[in-house]
């Protein structure tokens, strides 16, 4: 077996000179993904757990300044499954 760690996708992307350190995504993100340092207007949120995002938006709509870009894989972008088979027919 590789000892080779697979890389794990980044889902956010914060601009360093617009994000304020305000704190907000830290404490929106419904899975508590993202740690910010409180109090400490130097440090950037970084986001702890990258694998576990499930690309809600949260963090994006919350921020004040729009310093947040989702990154969305490919996998997601590229999916061309039709909506019913994701989510199955309504039988009425
Ligand atoms: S997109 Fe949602 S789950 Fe992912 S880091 Fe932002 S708030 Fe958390
Ligand atoms: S919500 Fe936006 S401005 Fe506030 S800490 Fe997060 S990225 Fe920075």
């Amino acid at each position: 077996m590789s000892n080779q760690a697979k890389a794990v996708h980044n889902p956010i992307r914060i601009n360093p000179e617009t994000c304020v350190r305000c704190n907000l995504c830290d404490w929106i993100c419904p899975g508590d993904l993202i740690y910010k340092e409180e109090d400490n207007r130097e440090t950037l949120p970084v986001i702890k757990y990258p694998d576990e995002c499930w690309y809600c938006g949260l963090c994006q709509s919350i921020c004040p300044t729009n310093a947040i870009t989702i990154i969305f894989p490919e996998q997601m972008v590229r999916n061309k499954t039709d909506v019913v088979s994701l989510l199955g027919k309504v039988v009425e």
